[in-house]
C-alpha cells in the first residue's frame, strides 16, 4: 500500500512517520509513504501557493494549480491514479469501518488544505472523497492526515506485534475494548481481576466479553444500537445501566 502526501508542511509529517510502530512498519517496507511540499510545484516566481478569496473574506486560500501539479506529479511518478481524499472538517467523519475499507485500498493521496483552505475548483476536480477527523476545526489537514495513515496502517499485515491484533481493540468488533491489566498484581493495595489470573481461557474470553459490553453500555451506549446482541449480552448490559431497548 501506498500513502502520497501533499501538504505544505512535510516537515510536520515525516517526524511522526518515521517513529514507533509506524516509522518501523515504513522502514520494514510494509507500506510506503512518500511526503510532497506542495510549493515545490509553484510555478510563479515568488514561489506563491496561495491568495486572498474572492468572498471578501479575509485570511488566504490554496491555489489550485500547484496542487493540480503535485497531483499530477505523484500520477507520473507512481504511474497510477491514487484514490484522492482531502483532509476537511466538511467530510464525513472518520470511522474504524472506512478506515478498514482504505486498508484495502493499493494507493491513497491525501491532500492537507492549510490557512482559510483550498480553492473549490481543485477539489471538483481531482478529489473523489472529503474525510473529516471530527466536528471542529483545525489549522491544517496535517494531522488528520497523519490520522488516516496511522489507523489505516496499524492493520496491515505485519504491522502490529500481533496477528490481528487491532481486531480486539475498541470500536472494530463494534463494541469498546474491556479493562486491560499488567503487572503487579497488586499495585497500592488495588488487585488484579481473579478471574484474570486463573488461568482459564474460556472464563477468561466469557468475562472480557462482558466486561466489553458493560464498558460501552455505560461509556458510549448508542453504539450497541447497531451491535447484534443475544439475550445473554441484553441480560448483562441491563444489569449495568437498567433498562435496554436497542430495538428501536
Ligand atoms: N474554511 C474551512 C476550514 C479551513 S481549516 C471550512 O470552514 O470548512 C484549514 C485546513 O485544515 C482545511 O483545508 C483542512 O485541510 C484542515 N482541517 C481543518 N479541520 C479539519 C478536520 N476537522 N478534519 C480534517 N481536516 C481538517
Amino acid at each position: 500500500m501506498r500513502f502520497d502526501i501533499a501538504t505544505l508542511f512535510p516537515e510536520m509529517l515525516e517526524n511522526y512517520l518515521s517513529q514507533s510502530v509506524i516509522g518501523r512498519a515504513r522502514a520494514r517496507g510494509l507500506f510506503e509513504c512518500e511526503c510532497h511540499n506542495i510549493r515545490d510545484y509553484t510555478t510563479d516566481k515568488h514561489r506563491r501557493v496561495d491568495d486572498t478569496p474572492y468572498s471578501e473574506r479575509q485570511g488566504m486560500l490554496m491555489q489550485c494549480e500547484p496542487i493540480y501539479r503535485c497531483w499530477q506529479g505523484i500520477c507520473n511518478m507512481t504511474r497510477s491514479q491514487p484514490h484522492v481524499i482531502y483532509m476537511s472538517p466538511q467530510g464525513k467523519t472518520l470511522t474504524q469501518k472506512r478506515c478498514i475499507e482504505l486498508s484495502k485500498m493499493p494507493h491513497i493521496m491525501l491532500l492537507c488544505g492549510h490557512y482559510e483552505g483550498v480553492d473549490q475548483r481543485i477539489l471538483d476536480m481531482i478529489v473523489d472523497e472529503e474525510i473529516s477527523v471530527g466536528d471542529y476545526v483545525l489549522t491544517g489537514g496535517e494531522l488528520p492526515a497523519l490520522i488516516v495513515v496511522d489507523s489505516v496502517v496499524r492493520m496491515l499485515d505485519g504491522v502490529l506485534s500481533q496477528p490481528d491484533g487491532y481486531e480486539d481493540e475498541s470500536h472494530y468488533s463494534g463494541l469498546l475494548e474491556y479493562p486491560q491489566y499488567t503487572r503487579p498484581e497488586i499495585w497500592r493495595d488495588e488487585k488484579v481481576p481473579e478471574i484474570l489470573l486463573s488461568g482459564h481461557r474460556a472464563n477468561i474470553l466469557k468475562w472480557r466479553h462482558e466486561q466489553a459490553l458493560r464498558n460501552t453500555a455505560k461509556k458510549r451506549p448508542e453504539m450497541l444500537e447497531n451491535y447484534p446482541l443475544t439475550d445473554e449480552d441484553l441480560a448483562i448490559i441491563t444489569n449495568e445501566i437498567g433498562k435496554f431497548d436497542n430495538k428501536k
